[in-house]
């Protein structure tokens, strides 16, 4: 939110709560996922390391227009091509050797916490009901896009184009849709409909950790519209609501260019470790600072490829000629220049991850 890198301090010593922005599961996840969470896994294991309890809340997205679109074609429930897709990603983080997050909840199973948000917002005077559709409205909270530094009038243009006349102002945004035909629902005391997609962050996150948390994180992609609004009604519902410290991971591009479907130039995880070990992927992805964007490439791959093989080749070469010692039961002591060498290592390794994380050095330095 400050813009600036700030020592950082979790609200109670040892604990750190933590919300990353999970996936809307209707399709494999792609290698921009897989930068997401591998780069708040990184950041969940350290924090952990560095021997802090954490609880890690990252969400499923399973009730979306995508998903319903989805279902539909492939003449299946939603909740079932959901189910199979969060099955999938759940595949995919093992193999990328992410550790599964405290608590990975679902919006479906929170609605009554959903509706319970908005009602507090409508309360407060910041959102109102049209036609069983709820809009937040942007010009009663003067906050709005402190996150993303943008001014009103930039995104009033951005929305003209499918410009909902019911709305006092272009900008703002739904909090509850109104049932279409063929769509899932769920009653609320505005009729019978589904929650908008920013309302679910605010009411987990607040459910899960409370009003004032400490990490925030997801793609910078998400910091307008989605974390601007996140902010917009946790603080409109609740003001005392804060979140100390904001992450966003930069995009994953190809050959330069940004990777995206509808340029055909996308990857999913599953491509990847098809041909490639998983942690090629992971120590691909965490060679680069986690803001800066990744330049996904193939000699890219390939050198974190031949990097990692050396890694385990190394470990495996260690464990030849230790195993001999263990098997004549002979201690091997550890000279002191070496055991200084692995200090050294050891304090440049706190040193980089403690300052925003520079895994890049670090890999560069160890491996
Ligand atoms: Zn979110």
């Amino acid at each position: 939110m400050t813009k600036k890198k700030e020592p950082f301090k979790p609200l109670v010593e040892g604990k750190v709560s933590m919300f990353v922005c999970g996936i809307t599961p209707y399709d494999l996840s792609h290698v921009g996922h897989a930068r997401a969470y591998v780069a708040f896994d990184v950041l969940y294991r350290y924090l952990k390391f560095l021997g802090n309890e954490v609880e890690y809340v990252r969400n499923f997205t399973d009730i979306d227009n995508k998903i319903i679109k989805r279902a539909n074609e492939a003449g299946k429930t939603v909740e079932s091509l959901s189910s199979r897709f969060i099955n999938e990603f759940s595949l995919d983080m093992d193999e990328l050797q992410c550790l599964p997050p405290t608590r990975e909840p679902r919006v479906t199973e929170h609605i009554e916490h959903v509706i319970e948000l908005i009602t507090k917002i409508m309360e407060n005077g910041h959102a109102y009901a049209i036609e069983g559709d709820v809009y937040f409205s942007v010009e009663s909270f003067p906050e709005y896009l402190q996150l993303s530094g943008r001014i009103l009038d930039q995104n009033r243009a951005g929305e003209r184009v499918a410009m909902d006349t019911r709305k006092r102002n272009p900008a703002d945004f739904a909090l509850w849709k109104s049932a279409k035909e063929g769509e899932p629902f769920w009653e609320s005391p505005w009729g019978p409909g589904r929650p908008g997609w920013h309302i679910e962050c605010s009411a987990m996150s607040a459910h899960y950790l409370g009003h004032v948390f400490d990490i925030h994180g997801g793609g910078k992609d998400l910091i307008f519209p989605h974390h601007e609004n996140e902010v917009a009604q946790s603080r409109a519902a609740y003001p005392e609501s804060e979140v100390k410290c904001w992450m966003h991971n930069g995009f994953v591009n190809k050959d330069d260019q940004k990777m995206s479907k509808s340029e055909n130039n996308f990857f999913t995880i599953r491509d990847i470790i098809s041909l490639y070990h998983p942690m090629a992927l992971r120590f691909f992805l965490i060679h680069t600072h986690y803001r800066s964007d990744v330049n996904h490439s193939d000699k890219g791959i390939e050198n974190a490829s031949q990097r990692v093989y050396y890694i385990y080749q190394t470990l495996y070469d260690c464990e030849e000629v230790l195993s001999k010692y263990r098997q004549e039961g002979i201690s091997i002591p550890v000279p002191d220049k070496k055991h200084i060498l692995v200090e050294q290592h050891h304090l440049h390794f706190l040193e980089y991850m403690s300052d925003d994380r520079k895994t890049t050095k670090v890999l560069d330095e160890n491996c």
